[in-house]
């Protein structure tokens, strides 16, 4: 059957409206997430398992659905994504450009401009941290900090653009909170040390897991505290604050690595 003059353009035109009802009416939600965010999304049914940004996130059954949490990592492009649930139900993660400031610091330049040998103990270290943040640590995560591991003025914020000596750097993947040398660094949630060693750039470094593939990084320490295969619970001093490796000033580098994506830590404290 084929629409013919006025009426039938009538006609076709009354379709096309009650398809894009239906279209309204059945179109599945569509999520909002920042750079560098984590997004708890629901789903009314008990469901195994989301997929976004090609891999797994957890989900926890809450009154009768689901609540599961995705990182967004800082440099994930900005655009549409879609959420693939366990139960063949797909719906729509919209990522936003973040608003992150730009950052220059001055060090000396044996701490921006590496020889071959310092830059294969930069190479080490980072795929060190990388098994580190891997690790699978047996337990649920209930993905809220209690509080900010040291209380201080933030000197370089999450996702700053960082030029050192002028020549633009990665995004800072961490706050840098400011506090005296010596003030203790208390752990926001129980957790498992998976690593504590020294590193070229972040000084003495501690990461901690807490399950569920979140990973907390705390740098540039003076005093550790703790040691790898260590179980510790909310409130436990790490260590101290410091200076050690690529610092300007006593800070606590603090960041949070979940599932691989660097997301703010501040994502996971209490409104
Ligand atoms: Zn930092």
């Amino acid at each position: 059957m084929a629409f013919g003059g006025a009426a039938g353009r009538a006609a076709g035109w009354l379709l096309l409206c009650w398809l894009s009802a239906l279209a309204t009416v059945g179109r599945a939600a569509e999520w909002q997430a920042v750079q560098g965010g984590v997004v708890a999304l629901s789903h009314p049914a008990v469901v195994a398992g989301v997929r976004v940004f090609g891999r797994s996130w957890p989900v926890h059954a809450r009154a009768g659905g689901t609540v599961a949490w995705v990182g967004v990592d800082l440099a994930r492009k900005p655009g549409d994504y879609p959420v693939r649930w366990s139960d063949g139900s797909t719906e729509r993660l919209r990522v936003r450009q973040g608003r992150f400031s730009t950052s220059f610091i001055e060090v000396p330049r044996s701490m921006a401009e590496f020889d071959a040998k310092k830059l294969a103990r930069i190479r080490h270290d980072q795929a060190l941290l990388r098994a580190a943040a891997r690790r699978p640590v047996a337990r649920s995560f209930s993905f809220r900090f209690a509080f900010r591991p040291v209380e201080g003025v933030v000197s370089t914020p999450f996702g700053a653009r960082r030029f050192v000596n002028g020549r633009p750097r990665a995004p800072h993947s961490g706050i840098d909170i400011a506090a005296p040398r010596g003030t203790p660094v208390r752990l926001p949630a129980d957790g498992v040390v998976l690593l504590a060693a020294p590193m070229y750039l972040s000084g003495n470094t501690v990461v901690v897991g807490h399950g569920e593939g979140v990973v907390e990084i705390f740098a540039h320490l003076d005093r550790v505290a703790v040691h790898a295969g260590e179980r510790l619970h909310r409130g436990a001093s790490v260590g101290t604050v410091g200076a050690t490796g690529r610092a300007t000033g006593p800070h606590l580098h603090w960041g949070v690595r979940f599932r691989g994506a660097r997301v703010t830590p501040d994502a996971l404290l209490p409104r």
